[in-house]
């Protein structure tokens, strides 16, 4: 560590004034103090720069040194880093507490990751080869799912000149060493560090085209995100936020899970941490947690570390991702994380904004939202980064500005809305104000692998939800009796669908997660049961009739009564409608 140093002039909260001698850089990684506290760069005039401090800095006083490190705030990337839970400044937790008991101790030094481990790594180079940037060099299986592709930085290019036989090798280690064309032997090892506000290079960005498929019925088969795509969770207190991300981040079929806990409580984590540690991926059987990385900075937490936190997660998920992986990476909540910002900025007396918040939200928003996309690595493997973010506006009021800031940039809103949350109807996605604008990019896998009945089947569900909201609205004027039985034939197949289809069940077995192909057979019933209603209605026969024989209720259960393994007991049900339809015919 160079020893430049300047001064602590001023302390107020996480935010220091330093004066003095230090040759500090913007955005450059200090330590302060005697206890060597990690701080941040996050300002400088000629007299004085502004230091954020990821740590309390209680103890700290006036003329106490603060030492430049020479190098911006970065992540260490490399093997050890899923299965990890980290601090918002990459920290791994366990080691901390094992170092300073458990409660996080100040200054507390722990190598990122494990530096002892011994990994089995085979190289994928031979000397000679001319390698460049972002090339993979070696692998190693990181976890029983994941082989960690070892990247040479993306800076570094040349010539390689020695490389290690197979065998087990620390993450420092030197694998290979590459020639550069200035004819500098480079010693290159499986670690490698990236400053986290600094998006990672790449060949090319492309347009998304497949979904992330995540078992939940009202994601994939109504409003769906795309790999690569942006969505956003917008919901009141209790409404749901945080059990929909668990269950997006348990269930969806990206290679790489990160998630981060953003200032919400610590018991939520822990939950994460039991659940995925004991659940099996349903597609490989593999534990869970064997592609998960947790980043918690919860409410308990210094508030700088939360600000970094989403930073620090989508550079993991970008070095993923530049391995040819779909990563998708959760924040909850990006509420506490601009909450965050807009306690550091009050501190640095800065001219506030809407409600408090800095005029930089925006571009700070932007500047996450902006590292999700879908592109060709350097490596040439197709690689993506999917992020979705949790929105907890105070009194689920969205006009306030995180959630309209957030909306200017996702392109999938899930609203969750107070009322569903109170009636119990879970998720509690509200239909009528969610929307995907991936739906048109998807189109083509949709034709391609599932068939053109999905689109028109998702497009019938839709407009049947919308039409039972409309005659709501009459209901609520004149009551449900005086609807004619065409309309409550319209009401009672959107009650089935809402109650069989859009709700669903996070603690059953088998509605937790369910696969595609039953999410389009489940519409296809639902849609087959509405028609023969209608042509039964059309020909006469009352509502009452129809009711009359359970078809209804046996639909509404099929989530339960079908397990995700017995799928040919789907085919039944259009058999139990048509014997359904001649039934109320005959009578
Ligand atoms: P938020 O994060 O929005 O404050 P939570 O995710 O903690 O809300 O959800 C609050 C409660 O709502 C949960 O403890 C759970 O009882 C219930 N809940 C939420 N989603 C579901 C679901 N999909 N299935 C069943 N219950 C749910
Ligand atoms: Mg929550």
């Amino acid at each position: 560590m160079s020893e430049s140093a300047g001064r602590i002039y001023g302390i107020n909260g996480p935010v220091l004034r330093v004066r003095g001698y230090g040759n500090f850089r913007m955005s450059e990684m200090v330590s302060v103090g005697n206890d060597r506290l990690i701080g941040e760069v996050i300002s400088i005039s000629r007299e004085e720069a502004i230091i954020q401090v990821f740590e309390e800095t209680t103890g700290l006083k006036p003329k106490d040194l603060v030492y430049a490190s020479g190098a911006p705030l970065s992540v260490t990337l490399g093997p050890g880093i899923i299965k990890n839970i980290f601090d918002g400044i990459q920290r791994p937790l366990a080691a901390i507490q094992a170092q300073t008991g458990a409660f996080i101790g100040r200054g507390a030094r722990v190598a990122s990751l494990d530096e002892e481990k011994l990994w089995d790594v085979k190289i994928l180079v031979k000397v000679g080869d001319k390698v460049s940037g972002g090339a993979i060099i070696a692998e190693t299986q990181e976890t029983p799912v994941v082989v960690h592709r070892v990247l040479l930085p993306p800076d570094v290019s040349g010539e390689v000149v020695s490389v290690k036989p197979d065998g087990q090798y620390k993450i420092t280690d030197t694998i290979i060493t590459v020639r550069t064309k200035d004819s500098i032997e480079k010693p290159v090892c499986m670690m490698q560090k990236w400053p986290i506000r600094v998006r990672r290079p790449v060949n090319n960005y492309m347009m998304v085209s497949r979904p992330l498929i995540t078992g939940q019925r009202v994601v994939d088969s109504l409003f769906p995100i795309a790999k690569g795509g942006m969505a956003a969770l917008p919901g009141g207190f209790g409404t749901g936020k945080t059990m929909m991300q668990h269950q997006l981040a348990k269930w969806s079929d990206a290679d790489i899970i990160i998630y981060i806990g953003c200032g919400e409580r610590g018991n939520e984590m822990t939950q994460v941490l039991e659940d995925f540690t004991k659940l099996q991926d349903p597609r490989t059987g593999a534990f869970l947690m064997d592609r998960t990385v947790l980043i918690a900075n919860t409410s308990n937490m210094p508030v700088a570390a939360r600000e970094a936190s989403i930073y620090t997660g989508i550079t993991m998920a970008e070095y993923f991702r530049d391995m040819g992986y779909d990563v998708a990476i959760f924040a909850d909540s990006t509420s506490r994380w601009a909450e965050a910002l807009r306690e550091l900025s009050g501190r640095l007396e800065e001219m506030p904004a809407e409600e408090g918040f800095p005029a930089y939200l925006a571009s700070r928003l932007a500047s996450f939202y902006e590292r999700a996309g879908c592109c060709e690595a350097l490596c040439g493997k197709n690689g993506s980064v999917t992020i979705i973010g949790a929105v907890s506006p105070q009194g689920a009021d969205f006009s306030e500005p995180v959630t309209q800031n957030t909306k200017r940039f996702v392109r999938c809103f899930w609203t969750l809305d107070r009322n569903l949350a109170y009636a119990r109807h879970f998720p509690a996605v509200q239909w009528l104000t969610s929307y995907s604008e991936y739906v048109t990019n998807l189109a083509d896998w949709y034709n391609e692998n599932v068939g053109e009945q999905f689109l028109s089947h998702r497009a019938e569900i839709l407009k049947l939800l919308n039409e039972e909201s409309e005659l709501n609205e009459i209901v609520k004027l004149i009551g449900a009796d005086v609807l004619p039985d065409t309309q409550k034939v319209v009401l009672e197949a959107a009650r089935v669908v809402r109650l069989g289809f859009v709700q669903q069940n996070a603690y059953h077995s088998y509605d937790t997660y369910v696969p595609f192909e039953k999410q389009l057979k489940m519409m296809d019933i639902m849609l087959y049961l509405y028609d023969k209603c209608t042509r039964l209605v059309a020909a006469g026969h009352p509502m009452s009739s129809l009711k009359a024989n359970g078809i209804f209720d046996k639909v509404v259960a099929i989530k339960y009564d079908v397990s995700n393994d017995n799928l040919a007991a789907l085919d039944e049900y259009k058999k139990l409608i048509d014997e359904f339809y001649e039934d109320v015919l005959a009578n």
